[in-house]
């Protein structure tokens, strides 16, 4: 396997030359563009990994699916969708997802928890008394689902965001006017921005995706992190609204569940037979890692990994 990676890795790397950094927020230029890295992590525990794997950065949106998993964990299903939908909007992931109608449920029904305005609203149903509670949960499910106690906030990164958010201000603002949002907004947005700046590398989402794979149960364990119906709703989701407005076009190339974020990073899950963290910060038009996408596109080919 790691001869594979090796071997896929190399062929890939030239693909970081067509890719650009996340220019808007501004401390994402400072990633080394050429980095690429590959960690797959399977449900027994074993891995394999090439390339740039130790190397930390932001895992941006995709936090979304842990947030989404701490939403679930908290209120469950049924009051997770009665909130945000399930249907890909198509559109940018910060798109003003304006539909004509001023009906709460229909609004909600047209956002998914993929795009900034559905994972915004998630920070508002994990519980706890404060915001600051409601993060110091988010982190401590992302910890437990990288296995890794020592992950923490990137705070230039957060910084960088919170001064330069003017955007997703803009996304939330609109979700209160709807009452979607009750209480302080620059609250929810300072937990959404943290969020995003949470330090990782491609083991801690190879383990986070393993985890997905295995049906919320730890690799190498029999420990239950979450029920397995959680594991199918947000595989689902991602599936469809994963990779931005790019996720049908993966779901041909590759034909996996994953999250791509703005920080180069890709989460891919392959039910029952790994998780797979992706680092490459060159970006395509859609905001994916471009060599990422090309490595990932090649190792399902060679191992046989799309769900179809
Ligand atoms: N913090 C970023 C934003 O909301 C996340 C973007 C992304 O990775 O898609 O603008």
């Amino acid at each position: 396997m790691e001869q594979l990676l090796e071997e896929l890795l190399e062929a890939s790397q030239p693909y970081t030359q067509n890719g650009k950094l996340a220019n808007y927020i501004p401390e994402l230029l400072k990633a080394d563009p050429n980095a690429l890295g590959i960690y797959v992590m399977r449900p027994d525990g074993k891995r394999s990994w090439a390339g740039d794997c130790t190397h930390k950065f932001t895992i941006q949106s995709v936090v979304k699916p842990i947030l989404l998993l701490q939403a679930l964990l908290d209120n469950g299903i049924d009051v997770v969708r009665s909130h945000v939908g399930v249907e890909a909007t198509g559109k940018p992931f910060d798109a003003i997802n304006a539909i004509n109608t001023n009906e709460k449920a229909l609004y909600s029904e047209h956002l998914n928890p993929m795009v900034n305005m559905g994972a915004i609203l998630m920070c508002t149903l994990i519980h706890g008394d404060t915001y600051q509670e409601k993060f110091d949960r988010l982190l401590d499910l992302t910890r437990k689902l990288a296995d890794n106690p020592d992950i923490v906030v990137d705070e230039a990164v957060y910084q960088s965001e919170k001064a330069t958010g003017s955007k997703n201000r803009a996304l939330a603002y609109l979700l209160k006017t709807y009452g979607m949002i009750q209480g302080d907004v620059e609250e929810v947005l300072d937990c959404y921005f943290r969020a995003c700046s949470i330090q990782v590398t491609c083991k801690d989402l190879a383990r986070i995706g393993a985890v997905l794979a295995n049906r919320g149960r730890a690799p190498g364990s029999d420990e239950r992190i979450f029920p397995a119906k959680f594991a199918q709703y947000v595989n689902a989701i991602l599936l469809t609204c994963g990779m931005y407005d790019g996720s049908g076009d993966f779901a041909v190339r590759v034909g996996i569940p994953a999250k791509s974020g703005v920080g180069g990073g890709i989460m891919a899950v392959v039910p029952t037979r790994m998780g797979i963290g992706i680092f490459g910060p060159a970006l395509d038009k859609n905001g994916n890692s471009i060599a990422g996408i090309r490595l990932l596109e090649e190792f399902s080919h060679r191992m046989y990994l799309s769900i179809f």
